[in-house]
């Protein structure tokens, strides 16, 4: 789709004609990204969280709670919000809301840019066994009990009940309500940055001798990857959910050039109006 075309043209005025821009968030780039564009001006930004942590993080940028009522809530919000430009900077297991946003852009005709921090990628010294879901993650826990680390969202964590001989420690940013239906299981409560150094303590205190981990990607949670390479522990990694096609990049950078050109190739000088 050539939709360059459709970004609003910014006017003199600046509040009434800069572009607007819907950023689905709940992830630390939509939040660096607001922040940029905050800062440069020139954006109507708004940032939409799905209201699932109790206590989000601050965000730089206006921002809405909770689902839009599927691809068409989603379509109509575009089109009421007379969005220019959707970014989807969810997180990367955000696979229904993902979806969603290339669906309902296609729909109402809107650019669509999704931002996804890159995979991390196994290197020497790294124990990993793939996954291709949590399910199968728990699977390849295999039969005898074992020490687990797993660092799993409320909705995911249900899937280890299916393997209740192991002794689980699950960090999680919210409280797991209610708590699992298996016999040892304990909880901490906490959002990263996770340091390495901090990581290696937890693992070594607590016996760990799996970790059960989704490929996220990113700094702020891979320290109990490197920790787990460097104390030799076994690390379950669960494969990303397929994405829509689409334009993608992978960092905030890329994603404000992205930006820039959309509203460049859409100004009245460049179309010679
Ligand atoms: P999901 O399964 O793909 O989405 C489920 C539903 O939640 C969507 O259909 C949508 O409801 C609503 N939703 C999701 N993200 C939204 C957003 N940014 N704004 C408004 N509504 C949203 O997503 P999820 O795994 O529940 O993730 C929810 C949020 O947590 C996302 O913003 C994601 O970036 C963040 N997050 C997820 C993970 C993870 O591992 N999944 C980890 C860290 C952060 P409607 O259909 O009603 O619009």
């Amino acid at each position: 789709m050539d939709s360059t075309a459709r970004m609003n043209p910014p006017s003199d005025s600046r509040d009434a004609g800069a572009p607007r821009l819907l950023i689905l968030g709940g992830t630390s780039e939509a939040r660096a990204l607001a922040a940029a564009l905050a800062a440069r001006g020139g954006y109507a930004l708004s940032l939409s969280l799905a209201g699932r942590t109790r206590n989000p993080a601050d965000q730089p940028a206006p921002t809405r709670s909770g689902g839009f009522g599927g691809v068409e809530g989603l379509a109509a919000h575009l089109k009421a919000e007379r969005i220019d430009a959707l970014i989807d900077a969810t997180h990367p297991f955000a696979a229904i809301m993902s979806g969603n946003a290339a669906q309902a852009a296609r729909r109402a005709g809107v650019p669509l840019l999704a931002l996804v921090r890159p995979e991390w990628q196994p290197v020497p010294g790294d124990l990993w066994t793939e996954a291709a879901d949590i399910a199968d993650a728990v699977e390849k826990l295999g039969p005898a009990p074992r020490r687990v680390l797993a660092a799993l969202g409320r909705n995911e964590v249900r899937a280890l009940e299916a393997a209740p001989q192991h002794h689980y420690l699950v960090r999680s940013i919210d409280p797991v309500e209610p708590p699992l239906n298996v016999p040892h299981a304990r909880y901490i409560e906490a959002r990263g940055p996770f340091a390495e150094a901090d990581e290696r303590t937890l693992l070594t205190e607590n016996r760990i001798d799996a970790v059960l981990s989704k490929n996220s990607g990113g700094d702020a949670t891979y320290g109990k990857i490197a920790a787990a390479r460097a104390l030799g522990i076994e690390v379950i990694m669960v494969a990303r959910p397929p994405r829509p096609e689409g334009e993608t990049v992978g960092s905030v950078e890329e994603a404000l050039v992205w930006l820039e050109r959309l509203r460049h190739q859409a100004s009245p000088d460049r179309r010679g109006v």
